[in-house]
């Protein structure tokens, strides 16, 4: 379905990025991977997703404008353009506002947010004169409702489901679309680390932590797996999806309903 189109997911060397990444490469894209650690690993589970298709990296730190600039760059030259873009990465820290550190705030609105921005105002010029493109920000439920002790982390969320809405306006009578999803609890090492800590703070083993942390928040008592968000990016990237504009889709066990 989507042969002869790239993909570039943020973040995917990992939880969510690569699982949307091995959805889209299924579906015949070509994709260029991003984001830190075993970089070969990823590539090469990608490849394996599909079959026929060119799998490229760049190792952009998303906090960096001018190394974004240098990704997009690559993708142009390299593959033509970017024409599903998923800005994916991000980086989560938990603390009480005023005991908040000012650089993990920074950073965090930095990677969750601006790095957004970034991709998304280099990578348009080139869906409009092609006239196609889908934009997939992977926002959170904490893009639609807080959680005390992540003030960054749901200012950024709450920032990127209005950037989502803005771009999907902006680009209405295009062939480009801009869509959210928020996921609810994935277990990613993302998440694996506040499993950990409430483990450790509660004097409990990690599997009751797992289960405690998850029914919170989860009516349905199960996380959601990075495959299911990938199968939601595939149809988000598909064209019967070519009228989905703006919307800010959760995918999140019931959290949100409630
Ligand atoms: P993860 O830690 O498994 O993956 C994060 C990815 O981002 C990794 O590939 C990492 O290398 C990359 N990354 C981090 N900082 C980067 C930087 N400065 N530059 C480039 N790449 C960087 O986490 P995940 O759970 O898969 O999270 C992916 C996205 O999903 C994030 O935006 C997160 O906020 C969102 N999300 C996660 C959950 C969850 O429960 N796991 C829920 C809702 C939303």
């Amino acid at each position: 379905m989507l042969k002869g189109k790239t993909a570039l997911v943020t973040g995917s060397t990992s939880g969510i990025g690569l699982g949307i990444a091995q959805a889209l490469a299924a579906q015949g894209a070509n994709v260029i991977a991003n984001g830190f650690g075993d970089a070969d690993g990823a590539k090469a589970e990608i490849a394996r997703a599909g079959s026929g298709i060119q799998v490229g990296y760049h190792g952009a730190d998303m906090s960096k404008a001018t190394e974004i600039e240098d990704m997009m760059r690559y993708a142009e030259k390299d593959f033509g353009g970017v024409d599903i873009l998923v800005n994916n990465a991000g980086i989560q820290f938990v603390a009480p506002i005023d005991e908040f550190p000012a650089d993990r705030w920074d950073a965090i609105i930095a990677i969750n947010l601006t790095s957004a921005f970034h991709t998304t105002r280099l990578a348009l010029p080139s869906m409009k004169a092609k006239n196609w493109g889908r934009i997939i920000n992977v926002a959170s439920t904490h893009g639609l409702v807080a959680s005390a002790n992540k003030s960054a982390y749901v200012a950024a969320k709450h920032g990127i489901v209005g950037f989502t809405k803005v771009t999907a306006l902006e680009t209405a009578q295009t062939g480009v679309t801009a869509n959210a999803i928020c996921p609810g609890w994935v277990l990613t090492p993302l998440v694996q680390k506040q499993v950990e800590a409430r483990a450790q703070q509660q004097g409990i083993p990690v599997e009751q932590a797992k289960r405690d942390l998850v029914l919170e928040k989860q009516p349905s008592g199960q996380f959601v797996t990075p495959e299911e968000l990938g199968a939601l990016a595939v149809f988000l990237s598909s064209e019967a999806a070519r009228q989905v504009r703006g919307a800010i889709w959760n995918m999140d066990g019931g959290w949100v309903a409630q």
